[in-house]
């Protein structure tokens, strides 16, 4: 059985309150049920602190009256439906939000966030919540360009520039996740000289890294036709926090139909803008 289900995660929480708190086992199950009720409610439960509660009630009002009410157009817009023009993979990292880097506003930008901005291959059986998320831009939202963007000190790509891929793991996800990126890894290491210091290293494997996924992205069939009716791009960027810059780049090339994922990744010829 696995550790996934709803009730398993229940039964784990009111094993947690009942070890750990002044909570009889009977009662746990009462509190958890008043703890998942407190969360729906508007004063989010006494468990969490006040004043991260505070927080983001300022930020919604504030979010509020500064945003929504003063542009009721595109509110109003965005009510009916979204059209965005992008579709974004960044990082999870807190320091890289791409709508304030970039300054996209509500309705431009569909976004996926996770560890390292990595776009796996086309794949049924993993990662689907990726796979379901271009397939929803692509087909349904009908996006004109992916941007995939990494940045400087990333923790996922430190993560699979030091794990050693030996068989042993430390992690529960965090390994197999990353190792969408060893292929950027393995050219890193191939281009780089011993002498090179680890934070280069991670630098180079951070802009490598985006262009595996912009790689991958050529595995999903809707992305290749799109691409060669041009009605999509892929670009590829690399935010840097720590000098305040920003560098794009993008695929310059001409596809016939015929070609295989295979063909395709050989004639990749990445232009800076
Ligand atoms: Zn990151």
């Amino acid at each position: 059985m696995g550790k996934d289900s709803y009730e398993e995660a229940m039964a784990a929480l009111e094993k947690l309150l009942a070890e750990n708190g002044v909570i009889e086992p009977v009662a746990a199950a009462a509190k958890v049920n008043e703890i998942t009720a407190q969360l729906t409610t508007a004063d989010g439960g006494a468990s969490i602190s006040s004043e991260s509660v505070e927080r983001l009630k300022t930020g919604f009002i504030t979010f509020k009256r500064e945003k929504y009410e003063k542009n009721p157009a595109l509110y109003g817009e965005l009510a009916k439906g979204q059209s965005p023009t992008y579709m974004v993979f960044a990082c999870s990292d807190s320091r890289v939000c791409p709508s304030h880097v970039l300054d996209l506003q509500p309705g431009e930008a569909f976004v996926v966030r996770n560890v390292a901005n990595l776009v796996p291959p086309f794949d049924k059986t993993k990662h689907s919540g990726v796979g379901a998320a271009v397939e929803y831009a692509v087909l349904h939202l009908k996006v004109k360009e992916i941007v995939v963007i990494g940045h400087s000190a990333c923790g996922g790509i430190k993560g699979v520039m030091s794990f050693p891929y030996d068989g042993s793991s430390s992690t529960d996800f965090i390994e197999d996740w990353v190792k969408i990126a060893l292929p950027a890894k393995n050219k890193t290491l191939a281009e780089c000289s011993k002498d090179t210091p680890f934070g280069e290293q991670c630098t180079t494997c951070e802009k490598e890294a985006v262009n595996v996924s912009l790689g991958n992205l050529l595995s999903y069939p809707f992305v290749r036709e799109g691409l060669v009716k041009k009605t999509l791009a892929l670009k590829g960027g690399y935010y840097d926090f720590v000098n305040g810059s920003f560098e794009l780049w993008g695929l310059d090339f001409s596809l016939s139909p015929s070609l295989s994922v295979k063909d395709v990744a050989t004639i990749l010829h990445w232009k800076l803008y």
